[in-house]
């Protein structure tokens, strides 16, 4: 059996009067990748924002419920835990590649210089150890110091990739992370996702049914803001519980 990494549990988030996510609750295990997939508008990014506290900033947002990061047994929604704790301890990877305007080396030694390294060497070796797991050291190696927008879309992506994992996240959030990007581009990030296991856990929105289904281990499906089934990839995708997700996976809807 697969350890919990982070529980998800009786999670609801409003905008206003409006709740655009209701009462979800799911397991996201360790070292797996986890994908949450649904219609437009279901509440995917809403739901994963919350794990990273971006809610935080807007005061209209309100939102209940617990997600518990194991081992420490820590709720990423206690309003009294810092958002900024909870940024250190799991990273995000959005639909469009948002490097800092900086170079390729500081987009990656950003987190770890806030963290306190400052060591010249340390910081050298961790930011080639992160561009190597972001597939990217290859193509940049022999232009660190470029600025971050000389490079491909795609490349921009796997920095932002590397940036992330560059300070050793728990858990790492992707919305859309190919959405933005061409096929080519697109299957390298897919490829890169999978590998990613190895060092973290992974948890992947993506309206994409097919990249569901090739690079998650477990897939959560939303409808209008609640969850109608969670279970093994190839389960939902070949026999699910639901008449609900049968429809949707089989194309009926969405
Ligand atoms: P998805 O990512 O599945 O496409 P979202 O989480 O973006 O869905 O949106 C879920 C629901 O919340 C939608 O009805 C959307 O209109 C609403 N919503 C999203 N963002 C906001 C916002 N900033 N203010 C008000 N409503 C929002
Ligand atoms: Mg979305």
């Amino acid at each position: 059996m697969s350890k919990v990494k982070l529980d998800i549990k009786n999670v609801s988030i409003f905008y206003g009067k409006n709740q655009a996510v209701k009462d979800v609750s799911f397991p996201v295990y360790e070292s797996k990748v986890i994908a949450i997939i649904g219609p437009s508008g279901c509440g995917k990014t809403t739901l994963l924002r919350a794990l990273n506290r971006m809610h935080d900033l807007y005061p209209d947002i309100n939102y209940k419920g617990e997600a518990i990061l194991y081992p420490d047994s820590i709720n990423l929604l206690d309003k009294k835990l810092d958002p900024i704790n909870v940024r250190m301890r799991i990273g995000m990877v959005f639909q469009k590649p948002n490097p800092f305007p900086k170079s390729i080396f500081e987009n990656v030694a950003y987190g770890l210089r806030i963290r306190g390294t400052n060591n010249r060497t340390e910081l050298k070796d961790r930011v080639e150890e992160a561009l190597k797991a972001a597939w990217l050291w290859e193509e940049v190696k022999d232009r660190l110091n470029d600025n971050a927008y000389s490079l491909s879309g795609g490349q921009q992506q796997r920095l932002c990739i590397a940036r992330a994992i560059a300070v050793e996240p728990e858990v790492l959030l992707f919305d859309e992370p190919t959405s933005a990007l061409d096929p080519i581009s697109t299957a390298k990030i897919e490829e890169l996702i999978v590998d990613l296991k190895q060092r973290t856990t992974v948890l992947i929105v993506t309206h994409n049914m097919q990249q569901a289904a090739r690079i998650s281990d477990y897939t959560a499906f939303m409808y209008l803001g609640e969850l109608v089934e969670f279970g093994p990839t190839e389960k939902i995708f070949t026999k699910p519980d639901q008449k609900l997700t049968e429809d949707y996976i089989t194309g009926r809807f969405g």
